[in-house]
Order: structure tokens, then sequence, then C-alpha cells
């Protein structure tokens, strides 16, 4: 099916104009203060229990008790680094600059082994602006691999897809590290969006990233411990936070509560972009600060993207204001109260978009 060449969505709408007026005026000069020292402390939190699992992994020579642990700091630190400081400063969230944004946003390159470059192009171009649109938001395009819309073209074994796609979130992160990125860059485009090469500094920070990346996480490993031990930890190490990573974004936006759109669709009818962003996506555990403050807020996806530049520490606040304007605006608003409910949402949601299509007795079975 050819595809309209440019979308757009409509910017305005009485939704997002009230809602914006009244995030603005909660948002006092003292709250963004408390906001941004929550926000640094967290940053301090997650490279702090990073450098010190890595040193007693690798430098101290723990026991196997120890050891474990340590490995299990080292999961948590880079997952709280990605949530809580290379999205928010990839946003440009983080500091009023957007040079010292992209400085802390260079943590991905330096300690995720991803291209911040690419992941402004993947996750802020692609994925927030044409949220849940196949072809356009690369987040939700995995075929021949999965189907995640309706819009996509059913295979046989998709219907598998609710079993396997677990495997696949694991490998997602080691893709990027290694030939994700370069294909990327090979091809100038992620989804539609154009992605040009890098260039002076850029092109400095994504081969200074990668090799910073390989020489703590593989490197230097590798004087202290045997390879095949470097290698296995260093599999499961980046198949657990690519796991992480995936379903904490996909619990957002890949469940039957989502809604879809076909370039097609869009192409039809006008429709307003921040209505789109909230019926695209659901948030989780609103109630659950632990989970809250360990996902770096994304379980308040909505309000993610509707302020994508407000730091993640304010979403709890924001969300009565959205949640508010959107029941008297009659924009769908849904939070799911549970972690479970949200995972048995995006396995059903698989397992239906697996069967949709297929013949009959397939369908049935
Ligand atoms: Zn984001």
């Amino acid at each position: 099916m050819s595809q309209p060449s440019k979308l757009s969505f409509d910017n305005g709408g009485d939704f997002i104009r009230q809602t914006r007026r009244e995030v603005d005026e909660y948002l006092s000069a003292r709250i963004r203060t408390q906001g941004r020292i929550a926000l640094y402390a967290k940053g301090v939190v997650a490279f702090g229990l990073l450098i010190a699992s890595w040193t007693t992994l690798v430098l101290g020579h723990p026991g196997v008790s120890l050891g474990l642990i340590a490995f299990g700091g080292l999961i948590l630190g880079t997952s709280l680094m990605a949530f809580c400081v290379m999205h928010d400063a990839n946003h440009g969230a983080y500091f009023r600059t957007r040079r010292w944004n992209h400085l802390m946003g260079w943590t991905a390159d330096a300690l995720l082994g991803l291209s911040s470059y690419a992941w402004r192009v993947k996750h802020n171009v692609a994925h927030h602006t044409y949220t849940n649109v196949d072809g356009y938001d690369a987040d939700i395009t995995q075929m021949p691999f999965a189907r995640l819309m309706p819009v996509q073209a059913p295979r046989p074994w998709y219907r598998l897809q609710h079993y396997y796609i677990w495997a696949l979130y694991c490998v997602m992160g080691l893709r990027w590290q290694t030939v994700g990125d370069i294909a990327a860059f090979a091809r100038g485009s992620i989804g539609t969006s154009a992605l040009r090469f890098p260039r002076r500094w850029d092109l400095v920070g994504l081969v200074s990233g990668k090799a910073i990346f390989v020489t703590w996480a593989i490197v230097v490993p590798l004087f202290f411990y045997p390879w095949w031990a470097v290698v296995c930890a260093y599999l499961a190490y980046s198949m657990v936070v690519s796991l992480i990573m995936a379903v904490t974004f996909q619990l957002a936006h890949c469940v039957e509560e989502a809604d879809f759109a076909s370039p097609q669709d869009l192409a039809a009818e006008s429709r307003l972009w921040a209505v789109h962003e909230v019926e695209t996506t659901v948030n989780f555990c609103p109630r659950n600060r632990v989970l809250t403050w360990l996902v770096g807020g994304l379980n308040y996806q909505i309000e993610h993207h509707l302020f994508p530049r407000v730091p993640h520490t304010h979403y709890p606040e924001i969300a009565e204001i959205v949640e508010r304007n959107a029941k008297l605006h009659g924009v769908r608003y849904v939070a799911q109260h549970s972690l479970h409910a949200a995972l048995r949402s995006h396995f059903r949601h698989l397992r239906t978009m697996g069967r949709m299509g297929m013949p009959v007795a397939l369908e049935m079975g």
C-alpha cells in the first residue's frame, strides 16, 4: 500500500490549550526548582549505583553472593540511567540549554551503547510525533518479526508472537548496540524520518561513546575474568536491561486500550495532535510511587507525550490536570490500575494481532 508522503496533525484544540495553561500555572518557579532537585538527586543515585556495582563486580573479585548483588545493581543502575537521565536529557528536559542536554543525553552512548543522536530521531521524532502510526513510529513497526497493529499484514508465525516476543525484546538492545545504529545511518532514515549522518561533535560523540561503552562493558572485564564469563555476563546484562526497557515502553502503547492509525487514516481526516497522543497512549500504576520512581515516570506516558520537555518528576501532579481536562473535553484517557493488568493487556493485544486476519481454523485455535 502506498503511503502519503507527508503526514501532519492539527496542533490546536481546546483540550491542549486549557491543559497547557493549567500546567503552566501549576509549574511555579518554586515547584520547578523542587522538580529539578529531585531529578538531579535521582541521577546521582543512578550513576553512583552503576559505578559502585561495576567496581565491585569487575575490580572487587566478589564471591558468588556479592557478585550477584552487584550484577543486579549494575542492571538497576543502567535502567535508572536510561529512564531517569538519558530519556529526560534527550528530550531537552534535564537542563535549560540544548548543549548540556545533549551532553547528558550522551550517557546513552557511553553507558547504554546506543547512539543518542539516532535515539533523538527514533524516539523524539518518529515515536513522539507519529505515535502508533504504521510505518512512521519505529517502536510499533516490527515486521516481519511481529505484528503490533491491525493495519499490518498477517503472517502465520505471528500467531505465536505473544510467546516469542519477549525473546525479541531481550535482543533489541544488542541489535542497536551492534548493527542497529550503523544500519540506520547507512539507510539514512528511521521509519520515515530522515537520519543525517552525524558530523563534527555528533560524530565525535558517536565514536567515543561506542569506544567507552565497549571498554567498560567488555575490554576491562577481560583483564580480570575468562572471556567466556565476560561474554555470558555481558549477554545476560544486556538482555535483561533490553527487556526492562522494551516492556516499559510497550506497555504504554502496545495494549488493547490504545488507539492505532494508518497513514491513510490520518490523510483522510485531520486529527488534533494532542488528542491523538492521549488516545494512542495508556498510563499504568499511577498510584505506585516506587514504580513511578524506578521507571522515570514512564508509567505516566500520557503526560510525557504531552509535555516531553517537562522533567518527569512533575508527571504525577500534572496527570491530575490532564485527566480532568480530558474528561471535560471528551478525550479518552486510560490508566491501568496495576502492572499485572498492563502486562495482561499487552499479552492479549499481541495474541489478538497474531490471530487477526488468519484463516478461521487458525483464528479460533
Ligand atoms: Zn519519550
